[in-house]
């Protein structure tokens, strides 16, 4: 398709592209117009991208937090074109062509591209915002890790809290945020937590993992399936399929057929839905709270907008089925939207986006993951390890990160270390006094 070229306006003001989130979509979409004739503008909340897909080996020590958390303006040193700044966005009006922050001033836009993520969905059960522990953020694994941590050195104190299910944990959630979290924290249970506390009935921590359909990873092939159940049950993870989590204390999870598990740590991996500002944007969504948009990664009704990664409900050309939630589906379609919105900006032909499936995989542990290609063929064990890791340290936006993660995972695959597994918390310890 040809586009009208859209360069300078008669004044000679360049276009501003405004680009909202910095993660693998809104990162590709501002890095491919480095050499556009346009202003961009980057928003996120935080100043650091996220590395989502390794959040779990945050929350599990493996990792620590800038292996999965880059400074956003690190990634744009030399791409003079681009602006970053950090702000929530509070409100997007398409019509006015405005979007709103909590502190920044409004800023209008020619081209925008949404790419603001998605969030957690608890499904409405009782007492999971308040209770249960998601991992979806850098502050979440955060959380996760600081949780285990104080209830092992609890029990550790007070042994008889172990009585009371201290140890014992859920994770909700039979996809791959919920298999590899399970097998990362049996790790973590079962290695460096037994050498870490001595004195501590270890052997009484059960971890299970709670699946609402009939099995684990239901998007995998069976010789897959039945690989990880058996990966997980030699890390000593129970799995219960067909089993629905009702509500949510602090020291207790109900299923709706009626068992309660003693646990005082319930892990969330169960549902994304995009974004809750897109809400509020006057379209009609696609399921799971996404936006739909044409085979340009363009909202129809709107066509400078671009709506790209997990907001966005992007149908794939060949098979007509939407597109998972996953990283390299983000940062496709982030860059293509940057291409194309380079593309335009210069009056070039535009393309429509044709995503590349890169493969789904999952790592369970130790010498343990599971991959499966496009055509259907498998991988299981250590050579599936190897294909996870090439592709993960690929997605990874700078080869200092990908030396971190080397170096932490060589680190860990040798001693079984977790260097990661401290506490720091800001708000419990007052700043030093100074020297008088
Ligand atoms: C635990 C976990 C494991 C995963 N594992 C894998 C995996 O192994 N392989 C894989 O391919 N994918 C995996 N994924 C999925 C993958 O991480 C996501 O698909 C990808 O991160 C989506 O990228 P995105 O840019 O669309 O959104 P995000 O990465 O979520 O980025 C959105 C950005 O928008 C910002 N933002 C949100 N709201 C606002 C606001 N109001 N104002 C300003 N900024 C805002 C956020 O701070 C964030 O930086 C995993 C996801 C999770 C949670």
């Amino acid at each position: 398709m040809t586009l009208v070229a859209t360069g300078s306006d008669e004044k000679g003001r360049r276009p501003r592209v405004l680009v909202l989130g910095g993660g693998f979509a809104g990162i590709g979409a501002a890095q491919k117009l480095k050499k556009s004739e346009a202003d961009v503008v980057v928003v996120d909340k935080h100043d650091y991208h996220t590395f989502q897909p390794l959040l779990y080996q945050v929350a599990t020590g493996l990792l620590e937090q800038p292996a999965v958390g880059h400074p956003i303006r690190d990634l744009f040193h030399k791409q003079d074109n681009v602006r970053i700044h950090q702000d929530r966005v509070a409100a997007i009006d398409l019509e006015a062509r405005r979007v709103t922050f909590d502190e920044l001033e409004p800023l209008s836009y020619d081209y925008l591209v949404v790419g603001i993520g998605a969030e957690v969905n608890f499904f409405g059960v009782e007492g999971a915002a308040d209770h249960a522990f998601p991992l979806y953020t850098l502050a979440d694994a955060v959380r996760l890790k600081n949780h285990v941590l104080r209830t092992w050195e609890k029990a550790d104190r007070e042994p008889s809290v172990i009585e009371d299910g201290a140890l014992n944990l859920v994770v909700v959630g039979g996809g791959p945020t919920g298999v590899e979290t399970a097998g990362a924290l049996a790790e973590l249970y079962n290695g460096v937590f037994r050498k870490d506390y001595p004195d501590v009935a270890s052997d009484r921590a059960k971890i299970t993992l709670v699946e609402a359909g009939p099995e684990i990873f239901p998007m995998f092939k069976e010789d897959i399936r039945t690989y990880t159940e058996e990966a997980l049950t030699k890390r000593g993870v129970e799995v219960q399929t067909g089993e629905v989590v009702e509500s949510i204390t602090p020291q207790r999870v109900t299923l709706k057929s009626g068992t309660v598990l003693p646990a005082h740590t319930l892990v969330w991996g169960a549902g994304l839905q995009g974004n809750a500002l897109v809400q509020s944007l006057g379209l009609e969504l696609e399921r799971g709270n996404r936006i739909g948009v044409d085979e340009e990664l363009r909202i129809p009704s709107h066509p400078d907008v671009y709506a790209v990664g997990d907001v966005a409900a992007i149908t794939d050309q060949k098979t007509s089925q939407v597109l998972p939630q996953l990283g390299s589906v983000a940062l496709q379609s982030g860059e293509h939207a940057g291409k194309t919105l380079a593309q335009r900006i210069a009056g070039k032909e535009t393309k429509p986006f044709k995503y590349k499936d890169k493969g789904t995989m999952a790592a369970i542990g130790r010498g343990s993951a599971v991959v499966q290609m496009l055509g259907g063929k498998t991988m299981k064990g250590k050579t599936a390890q190897l294909a996870w890791a090439t592709v993960h340290l690929a997605l990874l936006p700078t080869n200092e990160d990908r030396s971190k993660a080397v170096v932490d995972w060589v680190g860990a695959g040798l001693t079984h270390q977790r260097s990661g597994r401290i506490t720091v918390d800001l708000e419990e310890e007052p700043a030093s006094e100074a020297r008088k």
